[in-house]
C-alpha cells in the first residue's frame, strides 16, 4: 500500500553505546532527507527501533514494541527494525510482523533513505548485507553535538567468545581510517563536544596509519585527538584484555586528556570458565594488565563486565569471581546472568545453571561490586574534583556532570553546559556524588 513520505521520525535505540552512536547517525541521515524529529509526546510518521541482541528475550521485546506502535485507528507508522536483532532475526521479523516495512542491519543503515523511499511506495525491504566498504563514508558529516559525544572507531569482533552473538551480528573486526576519525572528532568539537568517547566492540584492537604513514594503535589516535585544543577529555570503550598493549597502557601515564578510567571486561574469575568462554586470557594475565595500568596511573578507576551462571559454572568457580572482585576493587561494573544466544557454541553446552541459582549469584556479585563502588565514591568526599557539566538538574541551581573517573556528580552552582568546573564533593552514594561548585562564574 502506497503511503505518503514520512515528515517526522523517531529513533529508539536500545543496548550499548555503539547503538546510541548508530541511532544518532541514522537520525542525521533522516534529517538530511528533510524528515524532522517528531516533537516529544507526538506520534512519528517513521519509527526506527534500533535493537540490541545481548539482553535476554531481545526479540520478544522488539515484537512488544512493534505492537505498542499501533495507533487507536489500527494503523501504524512506517516501522524500521535496525540493529543486531534485525541482523540476526530479520527474516523472521518480516514474516511475523506485517507492520514492519524495513529491516536494516548495523552495517547497512547508510542505505536507510532509499529504503524509506521504497517503503513509502508500498514495498517491504530488508538489507542485512555486510558490505566490504564501510557505511561511514556514505554518512553525512557531523553537524551537532552535546558536551559529550561518541565516536565509533572500530566495529565487529574476531574473538568468538562462546556466549556472544556480536561476531555474527556485527561481522569481522574493521578499523575506520585514521584521517576520517580525526576529521569527525574535529567536527564534533566544533559543534560543542568537550569529551569524546571512542567506541568499538574491541576498541583497543583499532589500528590505522597516521599522517606520516606509520601504523599506530589506539594510543596513536588518542595522541592525535589530544592535540585538538577545545577537546578536554578522551575516553574509550570497550576493550579486550588481549589487545591491551603496553603502548596503550603507557598512554594513560602520558596523555593528560586521556581520562583515568578503564573498562576492561573479564567475564569470570576462574580459568576453567574463561577457557570454556574462549576468552583467551587467564585470571592471572588479566590481573597483571591491571597492575601495569596502575603502575603508570595509580588513580585509575577500573570497570568490568561479568557473566554469572555460564554453563557448567560451579559454586566454587563462582566464588573465584567474587575473589577477583575483592582483589581488584572496581569503581563500577556491569554484571549479567548468562543468557543463551541461538547459534552460539555455549547455547548447546551441558550444565545450564538454573535461573534461581543465577539470580542468587548475580545478587551476591552485585552486592560485592556495590560495596567497592561506594568505597570508591566515599573516598572522594572532601576532595575537589573537576566536573564536565552535561545538563541541568531538576532542582534550582543544580547541575549534572561527570568526574574524570566517570562518577556521576550533581552539584549546586552557577555553571554552563560544556564547562569544566571545580566541585567540592560533600557526600557519596553507590551510584553518584553530590557537591558544591567552588568557583562561581562571573555574571
Ligand atoms: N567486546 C566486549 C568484551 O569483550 O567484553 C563486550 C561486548 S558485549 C556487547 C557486552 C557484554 O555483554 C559482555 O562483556 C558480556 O558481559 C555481556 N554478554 C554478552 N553475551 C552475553 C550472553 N549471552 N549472556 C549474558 N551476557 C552476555
Ligand atoms: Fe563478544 Fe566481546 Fe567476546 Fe567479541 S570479545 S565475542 S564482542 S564478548
Amino acid at each position: 500500500m502506497l503511503t505518503s513520505p514520512p515528515k517526522t521520525y523517531r529513533v529508539k535505540s536500545f543496548g550499548c553505546q555503539m547503538n546510541v552512536y548508530d541511532g544518532d547517525r541514522m537520525a542525521e541521515l533522516l534529517a538530511e532527507q528533510g524528515i524532522a524529529p517528531a516533537p516529544e509526546g507526538e506520534d512519528a510518521d517513521l519509527v526506527v527501533l534500533n535493537t540490541c541482541h545481548i539482553r535476554e528475550r531481545a526479540a520478544e521485546k522488539v515484537y512488544h514494541d512493534i505492537g505498542r506502535l499501533k495507533r487507536d485507528d489500527g494503523t501504524s507508522p512506517l516501522i524500521a527494525v535496525a540493529g543486531c536483532v534485525a541482523q540476526a532475526e530479520g527474516e523472521e521479523i518480516m514474516a511475523r510482523a506485517p507492520a514492519v516495512k524495513m529491516v536494516v542491519g548495523p552495517q547497512a543503515y547508510h542505505r536507510l533513505p532509499e529504503m524509506v523511499r521504497a517503503a513509502s511506495a508500498g514495498e517491504r525491504v530488508t538489507d542485512t548485507d555486510m558490505p566490504a566498504e564501510t557505511k561511514f563514508a556514505s554518512l553525512p558529516r557531523r553537524r551537532r553535538s552535546g558536551p559529550t559525544a561518541f565516536l565509533t572507531v572500530q566495529e565487529g569482533c574476531d574473538k568468538f567468545c562462546t556466549y556472544c552473538v556480536v561476531p555474527y551480528t556485527r561481522g569481522a573486526e574493521v578499523s575506520r581510517p585514521y584521517a576520517a576519525l580525526v576529521d569527525e572528532a574535529q567536527r564534533l568539537v566544533e559543534s560543542g563536544a568537550r569529551e569524546i568517547t571512542l567506541l568499538g566492540q574491541n576498541v583497543n584492537a583499532w589500528t590505522g596509519q597516521n599522517a606520516k604513514g606509520q601504523t599506530v594503535g589506539l594510543e596513536g589516535l588518542v595522541r592525535e585527538l589530544a592535540a585538538i585544543p577545545d577537546l578536554a577529555r578522551i575516553r574509550y570503550t570497550t576493550s579486550h584484555p588481549n589487545d591491551m598493549t603496553q603502548a596503550l597502557i603507557d598512554a594513560h601515564g602520558e596523555i593528560d586528556k586521556l581520562m583515568p578510567f578503564l573498562h576492561l571486561p573479564v567475564q569470570a574469575g576462574n580459568d576453567r570458565v574463561l577457557k570454556a568462554m574462549n576468552r583467551s586470557h587467564t585470571v592471572e594475565s588479566y590481573l597483571e594488565i591491571l597492575e601495569r595500568v596502575r603502575a603508570v596511573r595509580p588513580d585509575i578507576a577500573l570497570s568490568g563486565d561479568f557473566i554469572v551462571g555460564f554453563p557448567g559454572e560451579t559454586e566454587a568457580e563462582f566464588e573465584d569471581t567474587l575473589k577477583l572482585v575483592d582483589a581488584v576493587r572496581y569503581s563500577q561494573c556491569f554484571s549479567f546472568k548468562y543468557s543463551p544466544r541461538p547459534g552460539t557454541p555455549a547455547a548447546t553446552m551441558d550444565g545450564h545453571v538454573p535461573e534461581t541459582m543465577m539470580h542468587e549469584r548475580l545478587l551476591r556479585l552485585q552486592a560485592a561490586v556495590d560495596r567497592d563502588q561506594l568505597a570508591f565514591n566515599a573516598a572522594s568526599v572532601g576532595q575537589t574534583c573537576e566536573v564536565l557539566v552535561e545538563r541541568r538538574g531538576k532542582l534550582p541551581g543544580q547541575w549534572l556532570g561527570k568526574s574524570p573517573w566517570l562518577q556521576s556528580i550533581h552539584f549546586i552552582g552557577e555553571a554552563e553546559i560544556g564547562q569544566l568546573v571545580p566541585v567540592e564533593i560533600t557526600s557519596a552514594g553507590p551510584k553518584s556524588l553530590a557537591g558544591t561548585q567552588l568557583v562561581i562564574l562571573a555574571a
